[in-house]
């Protein structure tokens, strides 16, 4: 599938240049072109790929804190400037935009969504959102951010991918430490998705392509992916074994989005030397896949790459019903509650002490 990136956002562009480099490590050649869009200079100026500084006039190039309204209303003002950027970047040969943000921050929550549906106006391709979501120890005002900008994201995508920033990575690490090689997960996993298609290495029957992508993602709302791998044995025969085990870890211990299994679209690529990958496996695992998820749409295709290994991809559809999705929601709406609550201090007065005078 041939995509076209755009960051948006601090999160937004340190993986957006992540999956570029991925992809270009690899050879796929699915990324098309990465733009990094962000109303915080120092954010953008630490990145190779291409870069659009947004709001000069509100903020001067020194971001929006943690205020994703103030985001939206600048995204809303200075959108134009991105898709000037993007002339000439979206061709005849791109199957589809995809929007990187960190959903709890500012620029990148409250841009993302108001970036998407203009996209959607002008582009007739589909217009997907990637979207991170604040790990359980993160604040309440990057929940509180996250809650409204899903909502928001989901309605003005085609479809919106969720990474949880909890789901990859070490449980000792802190998540800030985390973000490098969560961000390297991510351009791994979602970057072997986005190639599926892309690199034909024997063509097959079975090959997996970008319009399958496409459809298992066309009912839109929110979309996870889990991933697996596995050396390969020389014997497709004892790979039978290998790959249904790898489907299901996938599905169940790699995913983006814990706990999130029951889907209402589904699509299985197996990545793999094409010797290795045994027919009767990846049967075995597709409807493995259907009983685990409900779904009588489960696409299954191969990705053919030269590797001594045997990698499961699993792309689920419509799962804004899932129980992680549900609890992510429940936390946003009470860190807002608790927000609403709490009385409004006036600065002055906690910092009455009389045993000091004031300077004047
Ligand atoms: P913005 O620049 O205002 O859009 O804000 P950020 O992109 O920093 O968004 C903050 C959210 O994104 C928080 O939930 C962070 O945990 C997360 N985040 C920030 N940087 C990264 C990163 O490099 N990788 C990942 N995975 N998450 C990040």
């Amino acid at each position: 599938m041939k995509v076209v990136l755009i960051g948006v956002g601090q999160a937004g562009g340190r993986i957006a240049q992540s999956l570029a480099e991925f992809d270009l490590d690899m050879g796929f050649d699915a990324v098309m072109g990465a733009v990094a869009v962000n109303t915080a200079k120092a954010d953008l100026s630490s990145l190779d790929i291409d870069t659009v500084l947004v709001g000069r006039d509100r903020v001067k190039g020194h971001g929006v804190g943690g205020d994703n309204e103030l985001g939206a209303e600048i995204m809303q003002s200075d959108v134009t400037e991105v898709t000037d950027a993007l002339d000439g970047r979206v061709v005849a040969e791109t199957d589809a935009i995809v929007l990187v943000a960190g959903l709890g921050g500012g620029t990148g929550s409250g841009g993302a969504p108001v970036l998407a549906h203009e996209l959607r106006r002008v582009y007739d391709i589909p217009v997907y959102g990637l979207g991170i979501l604040p790990g359980r120890s993160e604040g309440s005002i990057y929940q509180i951010n996250a809650g409204r900008s899903l909502k928001t994201l989901v309605r003005e995508t085609d479809a919106t991918l969720l990474i949880d920033n909890d789901a990859w990575h070490e449980s000792d690490e802190s998540v800030e430490e985390a973000f490098t090689s969560i961000n390297e997960e991510i351009a791994r996993r979602i970057g072997t998705l986005l190639a599926s298609g892309e690199v034909i290495e024997g063509v097959g029957e079975s090959v997996v392509d970008a319009s399958e992508v496409i459809n298992t993602l066309k009912e839109g709302g929110i979309a996870s992916m889990g991933y697996a791998s596995a050396v390969a044995s020389e014997d497709p025969a004892e790979n039978i074994n290998t790959v249904t085990s790898l489907a299901r870890n996938a599905l169940l211990t790699g995913t983006s989005l814990p706990d999130a299994v029951e889907a209402d679209a589904a699509l299985l690529v197996i990545v793999g030397d094409p010797e290795h990958i045994p027919r009767k496996g990846v049967e075995r695992a597709r409807r493995m896949l259907e009983d685990e998820t409900g779904s009588l749409q489960v696409r299954g295709g191969d990705f053919p790459l030269e590797t001594d290994k045997l990698a499961a991809v699993v792309l689920l559809s419509g799962v804004e019903r899932s129980r992680r999705v549900d609890e992510f929601m429940e936390r946003a709406r009470e860190a807002q509650e608790k927000q609403e609550a709490a009385p409004q201090e006036d600065p002055s007065e906690a910092f009455q002490n009389d045993e000091l005078e004031d300077l004047f």
